[in-house]
């Protein structure tokens, strides 16, 4: 028997808001723990601070953003309400060393791998070392800041052009930047800099080979306390818009499944050579030779985790509160006995409906919702909270409205699901990118597994 230290939760605090923040509190509420939500100034009409058990303002004087990065506010009000854990969500403070130490401080517990990891692999720099060090296949380029232009001259000659200059701490798909010439390099190198350290807070850079037309797949893993890890299959998140998901699926079903089989390896090797602890992602691109090359983790839940939960029958919101309360993942709790025990079911789809308009380069719309009708039925599953008759939606904050995530026994019948309920969805007041989702789907690329991360930007046809 192993020693283990449970320590049940009675209260959970979620620093976030929006559908992750509902999310979070779906899972709280049937595990038995009470939940605590926080909202800005700006959010206080907004849906999700109502499902909360109990709910607390943060400082009006931030801005919308910042109310929610502040950390001092959402400790006391975690200490005055008593709570013996932290959930962060996605963004925002999800990958804070700072926020995690705060709460170890305070003696409340984050819901999420220690500081030390996530300072280990925070940053895309430092993930590559310690991918190198676990012998996982990186992209050819370095593993370290460049200062100067001369060693990124050296640098972009030894790799051959074209590049991606990276900034380490970029993220959401900002932060990178494909150069094709060495006469375009100085400048790009120095703009760079420049946007890194004004976006990200330092300038650091590095330099990979820009993979043309790559496919994004990645490994949702759960370890426990106890070193022990598992991976839960694979996502391709290969359908993007500059660099971010726009339809994610799972299993990554393309793939050869001997490809397939390094990444999940790969995987494991690097999460537990860390010590990685709860839920975590790997993100690998996958090249035109079928060659994986891992490119960052993601220490925290993510925005795609519910494609992974349909197929495997895992719930990963609950999983990382039991992993944070001390459950192993063998307990009767978790239920996860071996890796061997973890199968997958079908095929399952996450479209993103946004307020985003395709028709506007994609800007996000805002105004109020007149209209709210959401597709449901068999094989799909919504998780939201934004949206409804009523809501108005701000420029505030991220323009997601409803994750509609499809589940069926084949692909086929999951992108008809996904097609369906995109039909089935009417909402007006505000432009959304219904019909831009549905020509994705009802793409012969898409349904035949065949999009690479440019997919988007070389079909015109998917913006009529
Ligand atoms: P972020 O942290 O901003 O999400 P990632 O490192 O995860 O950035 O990369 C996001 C996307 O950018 C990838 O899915 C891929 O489409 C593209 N990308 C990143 N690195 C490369 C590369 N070396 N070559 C080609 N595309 C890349």
């Amino acid at each position: 028997m192993k020693n283990t230290t449970i320590k049940p939760f009675k209260k959970v605090l979620v620093a976030n808001r929006g559908e992750i923040a509902i999310r979070v509190f779906r899972a709280l509420n049937e595990l038995g723990i009470t939940t605590v939500g926080i909202f800005s100034k700006e959010d206080r009409y907004a849906l999700f601070r109502t499902k909360a058990d109990e709910a607390y303002p943060l400082n009006p004087e931030k801005g919308p953003i910042d109310a929610y990065l502040d950390i001092d506010t959402i400790i006391k009000i975690a200490l005055s309400a008593n709570v013996d854990a932290i959930h962060p969500g996605y963004g925002f403070l999800s990958e804070n060393p700072d926020f995690v130490d705060a709460c170890e401080k305070n003696g409340i517990v984050f819901i999420g791998p220690s500081s030390d990891i996530m300072n280990a692999m925070g940053d895309k720099i430092s993930s590559k070392q310690m991918a190198i060090d676990a012998e996982v296949p990186i992209i050819p380029g370095v593993d370290h800041a460049i200062k100067e232009y001369d060693e990124a001259a050296k640098i972009a000659a030894q790799v051959g052009f074209p590049i991606m200059l990276k900034a380490s701490n970029g993220g959401g798909g900002r932060g990178m930047r494909i150069v094709n010439c060495m006469e375009d390099l100085g400048r790009e190198f120095e703009e760079a800099k420049n946007e890194s350290k004004k976006a990200f807070g330092d300038d650091k850079i590095f330099i990979e080979k820009y993979l043309r037309s790559p496919k994004h797949i990645e490994v949702q893993i759960l370890g426990d306390n106890y070193g022990n890890v598992v991976h839960l299959f694979d996502r391709d998140c290969s359908v993007q818009r500059r660099h971010q998901k726009v339809v994610e699926y799972a299993p990554a079903f393309s793939v050869p499944e001997q490809t397939r089989q390094i990444i999940f390896d790969s995987a494991i090797r690097l999460a537990k050579k860390v010590g990685y602890r709860n839920a975590g992602t790997l993100e690998f691109l996958v090249d035109a030779d079928n060659h994986p090359y891992f490119i960052e983790m993601n220490p925290r839940i993510q925005v795609e985790h519910t494609v992974s939960e349909m197929v495997t029958g895992i719930d990963l919101v609950q999983s990382q509160i039991l992993i944070a309360e001390g459950y192993p993942l063998d307990s009767k709790e978790i239920s996860i006995s071996s890796q061997d025990s973890i199968h997958c079911n079908g095929y399952s789809i996450q479209t993103r409906v946004t307020t985003e308009d395709p028709s506007n380069n994609f800007l996000p719309d805002t105004g109020e919702i007149t209209v709210y009708r959401s597709g449901s039925g068999n094989g799909i599953r919504l998780d939201g909270g934004n949206a409804y008759t009523g809501a108005v939606i701000s420029p505030y904050y991220d323009s997601l409205l409803v994750k509609a995530i499809s589940h069926d026994r084949t692909f086929e019948g999951a992108v008809r699901k996904s097609i369906r309920a995109m039909r089935e969805m009417r909402i007006r007041g505000v432009k959304t990118n219904i019909p831009f989702l549905i020509n994705v789907l009802n793409h012969s690329k898409f349904v035949n597994g065949q999009c690479y991360t440019t997919f988007i930007e070389e079909t015109p046809e998917l913006f009529q």
